[in-house]
This record gives C-alpha cells, structure tokens and sequence, in this order.
C-alpha cells in the first residue's frame, strides 16, 4: 500500500502533490504567512497539541516514527469482532476527565469495569478464605501508614524498604509481594525498588468509573487525527533547535520550521537514539535522567468458553514469586468476550518480554490451571506487547523514583530558547503515566507556542 492510501484510511490528509518534508506554507486568518511548528510524535499528546494549534491558524506537520498514529495509544483489531488496546484500555476516573469530553463529542460506546468485582486467589489458587482477607488487609493498611510516614521524613527511600519488616511469616511473605505487584508495581509501571515513597500517589486523580472503550482507544486518537498534516514512517535522528529555520533530520526527510515540540516518550529521550544540536541544556538532561520509565506488558489470551466467575472483572493472584501473574482482568462481563488479560509489570515484565510468545502463555496457563484446574481448555488465541523493548516507546509509562521530584518533570516540561518545546505524558506533574495527562500536556504545549 503506499504512504497516500495508507494515510487516508487512516483518515489523515496530506496536501496534493507534496513531498515529505517540503515547505507548503499556510496562512493564518490575519492573511500572515502561518509560523510553522514541527511537532514530533503522533501519540495523544502530539495530536492534541497539533489539533489545537491548526484551531489557532498555525501550520503544523506532525512527524511520526511508526506507520501508524496512536503511539501508546494502541488498538489491535487482529480479532476483528474483539479490538484489544495494547496500550492504555481506560480512561481512568470518568468524571471531569478531559478524554471524557472527547469521548462523549464522538459518542464513543464505553464499558466501565469494578475493582469492587474481584476475587482473590492464594499460593494454591483457592480463593482467599474471610480470615486470610482481613491478614491481607491489614498488611495493606500497615504498609500504606509506612508510607504516608515516610513521606514526612527525609532522605527518600523505596517503598519496598518500607515493606521489608512486615512480614513476619511465609503466608505474609506473599501477601506482601502481591500488594507491592499487584497493588503498586501494575500500576505505577515502576519496580517497588525503585519507587520514591516521598512522592509515591502524590498524582492528582479525576473521579468517578473507570471506563474502557467498545471499539477500542483508538476512536480517540482516530478523530483528533482528523484534518491533520502527519508524516509517519518518519523516524527522527536528529533536531537542529538553534538554527533558524529549525530542522529536523529523519532517516528519509529533512523538515523545516519555526518551533519544534517533542513529544518523545521518556525512555527515547533516556536512550538517546534523537540527537539534539547543540545538546539540551543541563538542567534537562538531569530531568530526562531523574525521572524513570516503567514497564506494563499485556498478555490478552481469547478462550472457546467463559470458565472463571462471569460477573467478576478482575482476578488476582498471590503468586509464591514476585509480580508472577498476580492481576488479571475479565473481558466476559464487561465486554461479554471469552478473552483474560493478563498484566507483567517492572522487573518480572522485563524478564518475560524477553521470552517467546510460546513460553509466555505456557507460563500463564500454569497459572490458570493452578487456580481453575487442569481441565481447561488451551486458549485459541494470544496477543502479547513488549513495551520495553520497542523503539520508539522504550517502556510504557513515566514513574518518579527515589532522586525524582515533581520538579524533575516541570524541567522535562520547560520550553528552551523559544523554539523548543515539550510536552508528552511525562512532562505532567498532575497527571503523569496516563492518557489524559499526555492530552492535558498536549493542550498545555499548544498555548506556550502561540503565546511564544
Ligand atoms: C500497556 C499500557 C497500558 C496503559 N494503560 C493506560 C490506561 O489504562 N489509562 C491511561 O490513562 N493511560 C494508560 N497508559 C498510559 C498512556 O498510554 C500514555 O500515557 C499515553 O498514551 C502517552 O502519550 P504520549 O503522547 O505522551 O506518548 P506516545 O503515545 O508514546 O507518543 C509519542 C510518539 O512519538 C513517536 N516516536 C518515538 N520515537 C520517535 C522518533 N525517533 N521519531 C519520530 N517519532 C517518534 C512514537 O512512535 C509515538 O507515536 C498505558 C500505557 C501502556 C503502554
């Protein structure tokens, strides 16, 4: 297919007869020739400051590494009667949420899942009987007091150092490495090592239901895409800030601007693979080196049949190892698919992405069968994402570890010079590692430019 057809069944326009990377020059409405802002990355946060910026009269060219759009943003439609979001499912907390907005403008079908629709599984796959809940509970509360405490006391330390002491036995023992994998290390993306407990949850949240979408997250991305110039199987190896015009250098392109607006995830900017000439300024580098980037893989595995509780959305499981398939999240209720996914965060998602895809389910089938018995059926279909080591992600979300401050990403956020600007979910101190942080710094980015 070539790069024109592709485009337009994605819904995306390019201009008759031009050529990647050659000037075609817009005008605003006060009949000026239109600055040009090259914006690169095509994820949610490069879509929403691009989307903006047209709105305003600017002339934009979004730059974009992959053949598609979406960046973390990901929707498979592999099964075509089932599209999985390989990246982010929900927009978490539905209410006030800006993607909400989005959603509801493009009437988007949504299914909202419960936390209060769970069952938790022990070591032998038996549920957790009433008196083994309240021991797990009470851990729960032991550990968020330790560190609500150490949030007041310095130096910072890691929350595993704060759950180190608790457990007192073998059964605590595992009780405390599922609350640090399934309670802190699924979300937040990040080792439990590693995480600051001085800013651990220190994010702002919106409220209400969690919700994921019907067709898919990709309807998001889809419509902000609408009308947008967007170059993509366009990897970007160098940005030339200083120069006038600006430039930017792909392995096919060169494209000339007024500004530039990286959108760059965290663990690319970490990596190195963009050079900056001349080099960022110091400051950022050490934001860029603060910060972390954590890792949250998904398994998706489709079944001939329902065999686990119908009218539950999430399974978990205390795993006798470390993060060993401790959450898993029901698609029979919500969506009524006989599909499971299965969650590896941190270091146990590092190491299993590294493995075949074979090996994978082998291992989450063991523990499937350890708590549903061995005779369920083999599944009849997997879908598996290796976010670390994608290029042009280098993990899936931002977290803050020990050395980190919201300031770290208020740096990362800072524009340089005028003409160099960021945004991308890591660059939000409200809402960081999630989609509607990157939108919100995508709307914040596109007000810096046209007021610069
Ligand atoms: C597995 C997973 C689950 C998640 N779950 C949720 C969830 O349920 N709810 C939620 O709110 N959030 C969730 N998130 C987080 C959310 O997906 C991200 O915060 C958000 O999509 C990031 O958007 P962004 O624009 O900052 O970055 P990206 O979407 O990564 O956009 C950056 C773009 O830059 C491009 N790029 C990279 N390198 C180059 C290069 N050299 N040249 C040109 N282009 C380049 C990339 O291809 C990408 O398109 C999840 C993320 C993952 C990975």
């Amino acid at each position: 297919m070539d790069r024109r057809n592709a485009l337009l069944l994605l819904g995306l326009s390019l201009p008759a007869a031009q050529a990647p990377g050659q000037s075609i020059r817009t005008k605003a409405p006060d009949g000026k020739p239109a600055r040009r802002t090259l914006i690169i990355g095509a994820g949610l946060s490069g879509l929403a400051a691009a989307q903006a910026l047209q709105a305003a009269g600017e002339d934009v060219v979004v730059i974009e590494a992959r053949g598609r759009i979406g960046g973390r943003i990901w929707t498979s439609t592999l099964w075509p009667e089932t599209p999985l979001d390989l990246g982010a499912s929900w927009i978490h907390g539905v209410r006030g949420n800006p993607l909400t907005k989005v959603a509801d403008r493009i009437g988007a079908a949504r299914w909202v899942t419960e936390y209060d629709r769970s069952v938790i599984y022990d070591a032998s796959g038996q549920p957790l009987d009433e008196t083994a809940g309240e021991r797990l509970e009470k851990l729960d509360g032991q550990l968020w007091k330790r560190i609500r405490q150490a949030q007041d006391r310095d130096p910072d330390v890691s929350v595993r150092s704060l759950a180190e002491s608790l457990a007192k036995n073998s059964e605590e023992r595992r009780f405390v490495n599922f609350l640090l994998s399934g309670g802190i290390e699924q979300e937040y993306a990040g080792s439990a090592d590693r995480l600051s407990a001085h800013w651990f949850d220190s994010a702002k949240e919106f409220r209400g239901d969690d919700a994921l979408f019907a067709e898919g997250f990709h309807v998001i991305t889809r419509h902000l895409a609408e009308g947008l110039r967007i170059e993509t199987e366009q990897v970007v190896q160098e940005v030339h800030w200083q120069e006038t015009p600006v430039r930017v250098v792909t392995r096919k392109s060169t494209f000339t601007g007024d500004r530039i607006v990286i959108t760059l995830p965290l663990g690319v900017l970490q990596a190195g693979s963009v050079q900056f000439v001349p080099d960022l300024p110091a400051t950022k580098r050490a934001a860029i080196a603060a910060l972390g980037m954590g890792v949250l893989n998904k398994c998706y595995l489709r079944f001939p049949r329902v065999f686990w509780p119908d009218d539950v959305d999430w399974l978990e499981y205390v795993s006798e190892k470390h993060g060993e398939w401790t959450e898993w999240v029901s698609l029979a209720r919500a969506a009524g698919k006989p599909v499971l996914l299965g969650f590896n965060a941190a270091t146990q998602g590092r190491a299993l992405e590294a493995l075949p895809d074979r090996q994978i389910v082998a291992d989450a089938m063991r523990t499937l069968r350890r708590i549903f018995g061995s005779g369920i059926p083999d599944p009849t279909g997997h879908q598996i994402t290796r976010w670390a080591s994608d290029p042009f992600a280098r993990g899936s979300y931002s977290y803050t570890p020990i050395g980190a401050t919201p300031r770290s990403r208020r740096e990362l956020a800072r524009p340089v010079d005028g003409r160099l600007f960021f945004a991308g979910e890591a660059t939000d101190a409200d809402y960081h590692a999630t989609a509607h942080g990157a939108y919100l710094s995508g709307r914040r980015v596109a007000e810096e430019v046209i007021k610069s």
